[in-house]
């Protein structure tokens, strides 16, 4: 007894898919298809009545003893068909092989299985990928946290704290640049501590350095923290971009000589609609040099700008 083909039963498009198996099984034995096809009829209705559900499959196959072809399903035995002649082994090992290869590629069964390995794989694959993808997000955060670490490093004055002259010059052309688009107040205050060499003469470079500090801790206690922005120009010099109006920045240097026991300079300028930021800069430092002219401990504020009168006119 030779088995020519084995196919699991599931489903009602399986049933008659071994009904053709079994017609063609017989069509290259050269058996009599016509007489076959009623055959398959008894027994398949059988094969239906026996319930071919996806939970309980039926197995089928179909096998060739001498000149004998037989489908077997479950304990059921039928003769399918009598054989004119009975077939080499070369013959049946021929029509074997054909047979796997139709079944194995319909077979619901290898199907279900199949798929249940490669749905395995695929689970697999996406945990994999999702190991690999938190994997390069927290080396991503890691290198982020990196880089803002050493753009703060890079914009930040060592001694003070406060931002450097390299970040005040981008900042305040930002800041312009925003005042102009959105008509939103800003103003710059220019400091510079009075007679600082005499204090480092006279207490020494160290008490001079804790002075430096003093000076950046009263410019952050008088203004709006994470608004305004103060910033070490380098030596004894600062600077504050106020984003507010002059008022409010007047008190603002006020306060901070207050805390300095008025032992500071102060030039203020407000945006006007015609500065760019060179003009607003040299019109803050133009004030704090006349509060070094009248006697230093003071601020002042920097002369409006007059518009500049048409050429031919008076
Ligand atoms: P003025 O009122 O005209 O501003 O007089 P001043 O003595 O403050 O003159 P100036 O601004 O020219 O002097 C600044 C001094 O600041 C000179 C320098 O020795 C000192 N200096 C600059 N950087 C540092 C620093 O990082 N630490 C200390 N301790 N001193 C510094
Ligand atoms: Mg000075």
């Amino acid at each position: 007894m030779k088995q020519v083909l084995s196919l699991t039963i599931m489903v009602e498009p399986d049933r008659r898919r071994l009904a053709q198996f079994a017609i063609e099984a017989v069509r290259a034995a050269g058996g009599n298809v016509f007489a076959t096809a009623a055959t398959l009829d008894a027994i398949l209705g059988g094969l239906r009545q026996a319930g071919t559900s996806a939970i309980e499959p039926a197995h089928a196959e179909i096998t060739v003893d001498d000149d004998r072809m037989f489908l077997s399903w479950n304990e059921h035995h039928d003769l399918l068909s009598v054989l004119p002649a009975r077939l080499s082994d070369t013959e049946l090992n021929k029509l074997t092989e054909r047979f796997r290869r139709a079944s194995e590629s319909t077979d619901p069964e290898l199907l279900r299985r199949r798929n249940q390995e490669i749905t395995a794989e695929l689970e697999r694959a996406k945990a994999r990928a999702a190991a690999e993808l938190a994997g390069l997000e927290a080396a991503l955060d890691r290198k982020k946290n990196e880089l803002q670490e050493s753009i703060r490093v890079a914009e930040t004055d060592s001694l003070t704290g406060l931002i450097n002259r390299g970040a005040y010059d981008a900042r305040l052309q930002e800041a312009v640049a925003r005042c102009k688009r959105q008509r939103e107040t800003l103003c710059l205050m220019l400091l510079d501590l009075d007679k600082f060499k005499e204090i480092n003469d006279t207490h020494g470079h160290q008490y001079g350095d804790e002075y430096l500090k003093r000076m950046a801790q009263a410019m952050r206690a008088s203004v709006r923290e994470n608004v305004d922005l103060p910033c070490r120009m380098g030596g004894d010099e600062f600077a504050i971009i106020m984003f507010t109006d002059k008022a409010n920045t007047r008190r603002a240097a006020q306060r901070i000589l207050d805390k300095m026991e008025r032992r500071t300079s102060i030039g203020i300028a407000d945006m006007q609609p015609q500065d760019n930021a060179t003009t607003l800069v040299a019109r803050a430092d133009a004030a704090l040099y006349e509060a070094k002219h009248q006697g230093r401990g003071r601020y002042v504020d920097s002369v409006p700008v007059m518009p500049q009168p048409m050429r031919g006119q008076a």
